[in-house]
C-alpha cells in the first residue's frame, strides 16, 4: 500500500489522539497501524476486536535489537530498532509519519547516495 492518497482519506476517520493508551500499543513486523506523535493512524483496515499494532522502527534511531514473535510472516525474530535498518520500501511507506530528525536523516543519507 502507499501511503498517500489512502492515507489521507483514512486519516480523517481514523486518527485519534493517545496519550497514555499509545504506549501499550505492542510492534508488529507488519502493523496495522502507524505511530506519528501521539496520532495513530490505521495502515490498512483494521477488523473489530483486532489488536492493533506499529512498528517501533517507525520512531527508532537506537539499533537495539530486541526479540520479536508478532508472527507475520513478515517477521524477523531479531528487529534491529531503527527505522534505517527497514527495508528502502517500508522506509518510503512510513516516511511521512516519521517523526522530524528521522526525515532529515533520510533526506541526508538519500541525497549522499546521489
Ligand atoms: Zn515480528
Amino acid at each position: 500500500m502507499t501511503s498517500g492518497s489512502t492515507s489521507a482519506s483514512w486519516t480523517s476517520t481514523t486518527a485519534r489522539s493517545f496519550s497514555a493508551p499509545v504506549v501499550f500499543l505492542n510492534h508488529s513486523c507488519d502493523p496495522n497501524a502507524l505511530r506519528s506523535g501521539v496520532k495513530v493512524f490505521a495502515r490498512r483496515r483494521i477488523r473489530r476486536g483486532e489488536e492493533i499494532t506499529i512498528d517501533y522502527r517507525l520512531n527508532a534511531f537506537s539499533g537495539e535489537p530486541f526479540r520479536c514473535h508478532c508472527g507475520t510472516t513478515a517477521c524477523t525474530g531479531i528487529v534491529v530498532n531503527s527505522f534505517f535498518a527497514l527495508p528502502e520500501s517500508r522506509q518510503r511507506e512510513y516516511l511521512p509519519y516519521a517523526p522530524r530528525f528521522i526525515k532529515q536523516e533520510y533526506r541526508r543519507l538519500n541525497s549522499a547516495k546521489r
